[in-house]
Parts: structure tokens; sequence; C-alpha cells
């Protein structure tokens, strides 16, 4: 391509962006979901944390699913001034086989939730692997979508899990779908600390 038709194509491109830019005038929270097969939701909820922790946002995360507890990114941020970290108790794992308390489990995470969900002081909320909840029937939909409407507006909230509950997709501003193409645990290669936890 000829360098000045380059110009004129990379012209006509800043002037569609610009006008998409110029377009997009709201400033409030939002709602992202984060679902799919493929590795790099969870961790791509907590790369946005770093953001808002960047700019000085208070944030808080609650992880629906009991896993190790010393993953590096709990053993990285647990100290931080600015965030809140919330393990699910007796949470849910493919091991527990107990309904009625990962039910158990399931309420008391969300009541934090729920409180959070209602405070100002908070920017940012990960509520992480949470649609395991919806998947498994441990929680309902209706309250959860209902406190996430009345959040305070500038509070931003992100849902990760595999799958994700059709009433939260309906009302999330932005939905990002991680594909799963190759993941080296099919080539034998186990769980490391810093790529898996
Ligand atoms: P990450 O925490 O690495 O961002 P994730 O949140 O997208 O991953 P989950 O569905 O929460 O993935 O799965 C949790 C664990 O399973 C992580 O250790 C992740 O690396 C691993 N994992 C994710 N996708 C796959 C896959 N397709 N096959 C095997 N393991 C996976
Ligand atoms: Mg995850």
């Amino acid at each position: 391509m000829s360098d000045s038709k380059h110009l004129s194509r990379m012209q006509r491109k800043k002037e569609v962006v610009d006008e998409r830019i110029s377009r997009a005038t709201e400033e409030r929270g939002v709602l992202i979901l984060l679902k799919g097969n493929g590795k790099g939701k969870s961790s791509s909820a907590f790369g946005t944390m770093v953001r808002s922790l960047g700019h000085g946002q208070k944030c808080a995360v609650i992880q629906f699913i009991k896993g190790r507890r010393e993953t590096g990114e709990y053993l990285f941020f647990r100290d931080h001034p600015q965030l809140d970290w919330h393990i699910m108790g007796q949470g849910f794992t493919w091991e527990t086989q107990d309904r009625e308390r990962d039910i158990e489990a399931a309420e008391a995470a969300w009541s934090i939730a729920r409180g959070l969900l209602e405070n100002p002081a908070y920017d940012l909320i990960v509520l992480d692997e949470m649609s395991y909840m919806f998947k498994y029937g441990y929680l309902d939909t209706a309250p959860i979508v209902a406190a996430l409407n009345q959040r305070p507006a500038h509070q931003s909230v992100i849902i990760t899990g595999r799958t994700m509950a059709q009433p939260l997709q309906d009302i999330a501003d932005t939905i990002s779908t991680v594909q799963d193409e190759r993941h080296a645990f099919r080539q034998g290669v186990k769980a490391q600390a810093g790529i898996e936890y």
C-alpha cells in the first residue's frame, strides 16, 4: 500500500473513532461478565482491579468457590488498604458434595456481597466464580439482579464463571467470552504457581 493511501485510510479511521468517542459521554459504573471455557476470566477481573486500585479506588473481592486460600492474587492483594477480600467459608468445591452446606455457604457469601452492593464506598466489586451458584441452584438470580440494579451509580461489578445465568446477561453492560482453544493442562502440564493460582 502506498504511503498516501495508508494516510487517507488512517485519517478516515480516526474520524470514525473520534465520532464514536464523542458519542460515549456517560460516566457510571458498569456490570461486566467474563464467561466461557478458556483461561483468563478471574485473572482479567483482578487485572481490572489493579487499574481501579491504581486510581485510589476502593475494591472488594468475593470468591464463591473455595479454592486454595494462598493464590498469588490473594497473597499479593490481601494487605492492600483499599481492598477487602472474602473467600466463601465452607465453600463449594467439586469435593464437598454436601448440598445443604454448600447452600448455607453460598447464602453467607451472598449476604456479604449484598452489603457491598449497597455501600457507596466501594467502586469495584469482583464476584469471582459466582456463576456456579446459579448453575447449581444454590442462589436465585432475582435478588441478585435487584441488588445489581439498585447499586450505587458509580459502582462497577465484575462477575466471572464459565457459564452465565441469562438474567445477568440481560442486565450486563459488557460481556466477554474467553474461548478455550488450547490449554496446557490437556498436554499434561500441572497447575503451576504464578500461572494457575
Ligand atoms: P484464570 O484464573 O487463570 O484467569 P479462569 O478464571 O478463566 O482462569 P476458571 O474457569 O475459573 O478459569 O478455572 C480455574 C482454573 O482452571 C485456573 O487455574 C485455570 O488456569 C484453569 N483453567 C481455566 N480454563 C481451563 C481449561 N480450558 N482447561 C483446563 N484448565 C483450565
Ligand atoms: Mg476463574
